[in-house]
């Protein structure tokens, strides 16, 4: 869990590699689902769009299918979803027992400035940052060599609807899984290099 801009996206792959396990990022799979032009794209675009969050029924079906999948067996890492109390509520009664929850901290000027530097590479969700984390050739990915881009929702006015709706149905998750029997609860110092933050979690995970 984090803001939008703490870094989860980065970590995740991170922590997805090192523990070779796969990558559930609901924030990715609806981005993808809306470049194909399919009936779900459809209906998360215009949340998406606006900063808001797409409607807890839609995201629940979406994840219940995806942990079905057979590379879900070995473990996975949740990237973006849970992000409100009944989305948590749902994941609880379909009997999936998180081991951890890592939250990412970072103060709000950080987001904004984080945000704003943000590009990605669509096709693998890979991220960079024109300052902290730039490509090797400007404006391209490293492995492909195809095109940055910078998300439709990481302009600022949208940001700041984003850090509003994290705020108000996001961070409550906080004291959700902290009275959670058998979760272990990780707040983590978000602010730092990716390095630093990635020796953080690490660490709190005994990787
Ligand atoms: P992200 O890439 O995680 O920042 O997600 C981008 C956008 O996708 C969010 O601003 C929401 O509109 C939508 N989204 C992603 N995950 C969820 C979720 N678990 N619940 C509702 N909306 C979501």
């Amino acid at each position: 869990m984090g803001a939008p801009g703490a870094g989860k996206g980065t970590q995740a792959q991170a922590l997805t590699r090192r523990l070779g396990i796969v990558q559930v990022s609901t924030g990715d799979m609806l981005r993808s689902a809306v470049q194909s032009g399919s009936e779900l794209g459809r209906k998360a675009q215009s949340f998406m769009r606006n900063g808001e969050l797409v409607p807890d029924d839609v995201i629940i079906a979406l994840i219940e299918q995806r942990l079905a999948r057979e590379d879900c067996r070995k473990g996975f890492l949740l990237d973006g979803f849970p992000r409100t109390l009944p989305q948590a509520r749902a994941l609880d009664s379909a009997g999936v027992a998180l081991s951890a929850v890592v939250t990412i901290e970072v103060a709000p000027g950080e987001l904004v400035r984080r945000i704003s530097g943000r590009r990605t590479h669509p096709a693998s969700g890979r991220v960079y940052h024109l300052d902290d984390a730039p490509p090797q050739t400007p404006g391209v990915d490293d492995d492909t060599g195809e095109p940055l881009v910078q998300r439709e929702d990481d302009r600022e006015e949208i940001v700041r609807r984003r850090l509003k709706v994290y705020g108000e149905q996001t961070l409550p998750l906080v004291a959700f899984y902290r009275q959670q029997p058998g979760v272990a609860l990780h707040q983590i110092d978000g602010n730092g290099t990716v390095e630093e933050v990635r020796g953080r979690i690490f660490s709190a995970l005994r990787l």
